[in-house]
């Protein structure tokens, strides 16, 4: 992977017309020009995680997606909003950190990212296809906006993991499950990367908001806003997070993303082959506070059998089709599926089983259906 840009800019607030320039400055640095808005769909995917106030540091501060929104429209461009928070409804979010007042002022259109398409990324380690909102696909470029945090489970969130925010709120929490460690879902946020990355044509921007940021156990309400004073932007979403981790102050070799995404060759991940433009690293002396290593979120609270039951949809065995062949049995990865106690149906373990629902694929007779969730059949 060659050399790549990546601009630093000084900000020590959220004054709107100061963040306009910075922002504009980055794209200079970037050799992009913003005339090319010009009567295109932008999509604006900022990190809207939880309805948290903006001094709170957990969300993109609304004066950066202000600026963005201003500067796309100065250029005749359509900005779209584009999020999904993990729990709380969007509107919600929206009228908590005041962002429903700006879109509502600049008429910009909010997705429904529970309308979803596919993309795809056939170098994909584990996972090869996701669903993401389908608002995308008729946006000729994407300005993402992460937050530059701390992580209990990742240690740290930027730009490659702020992508995750396109997958529809409660799939995110399946593909928890799905990924259920550390490590797997490090690699899985890649093979989503590089689903958007997967075509030449495929236009992001990432401009990481760490003006303030948030240290310690992030990337929520456990964490502690504190002053980063930079906002740091490029094309290529390793080198920009690896740029935000040393300005932060934190420890790159904790930093799985930048790591394993660098050895994938999707993005630079070291400081000697990244280009800086604007400020210098050592102009920044940060030290943000790590996540413990045993943080509370390594035993990610999603992964409980009680909120898997009540969130994801469990495989069920259909009495009138199984033949009790058990090739789903065989297949199993969780050792999830045993021996009949009816002589009907295999017996499922709901408590091992991970829903990678591979035994429906497997099943010759298509006698395993889906079962909704408790909170599925509540809100469906
Ligand atoms: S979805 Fe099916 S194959 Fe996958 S873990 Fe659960 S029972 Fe096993
Ligand atoms: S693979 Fe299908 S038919 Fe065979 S035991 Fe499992 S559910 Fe029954």
């Amino acid at each position: 992977m060659k050399n790549t840009v990546v601009s630093i800019i000084k900000a020590e607030s959220y004054d709107l017309k100061k963040i306009e320039q910075a922002i504009e400055k980055i794209f200079l640095n970037l050799d992009f020009d913003p005339g090319s808005f010009r009567g295109r769909k932008i999509a604006i995917k900022p990190n809207l995680l939880t309805s948290a106030l903006p001094e709170s540091g957990i969300i993109t501060h609304p004066a950066i997606i202000q600026a963005v929104i201003s500067i796309i429209k100065k250029n005749n461009g359509i900005p779209v909003l584009v999020e999904s928070p993990a729990f709380h409804p969007l509107e919600r979010v929206l009228k908590k950190t005041g962002i429903d007042v700006i879109i509502e002022r600049e008429g910009v259109r909010v997705a429904d990212t529970k309308r979803t398409m596919l993309i795809h990324n056939e170098s994909g380690l584990k996972f090869k296809s996701f669903h993401v909102a389908e608002e995308l696909g008729s946006c000729d470029m994407i300005i993402n906006l992460p937050k530059l945090k701390t992580h209990g489970l990742t240690y740290y969130t930027g730009a490659v993991k702020n992508l995750f925010g396109t997958i529809s709120g409660l799939e995110k929490s399946k593909w928890h499950f799905r990924a259920n460690t550390k490590e797997e879902f490090v690699s899985f946020l890649l093979d989503l990367y590089g689903a958007f990355t997967a075509k030449p044509d495929n236009r992001i921007i990432h401009i990481i908001d760490g003006i303030l940021g948030l240290e310690g156990e992030g990337p929520g309400a456990g964490g502690t806003p504190v002053k980063g004073n930079v906002l740091i932007g490029g094309t290529d979403a390793i080198a920009v997070d690896s740029v935000a981790v040393a300005v932060a102050g934190l420890n790159p070799a904790r930093v799985l993303t930048c790591i394993e995404g660098d050895k994938r060759n999707y993005g630079v991940s070291g400081l000697e082959r990244i280009i800086i433009k604007g400020e210098s690293l050592q102009s920044f002396n940060n030290k943000f506070r790590e996540p413990e290593p045993k943080s509370k979120m390594t035993g990610w609270p999603m992964n409980s059998p009680f909120m898997k039951n009540l969130i994801v949809e469990k495989p069920f065995p259909q009495k009138d089709k199984c033949t009790l062949c058990y090739q789903c049995k065989t297949i199993c990865p969780a050792g999830a599926i045993s021996k009949s106690l009816n002589n009907l149906t295999p017996s499922f373990n709901y408590s091992r089983c991970i829903r990678c629902y591979c035994c429906m694929e497997i099943c010759p007779e298509n006698a395993i259906m889906l079962k909704k969730s408790l909170i599925g059949r509540f809100i469906s």
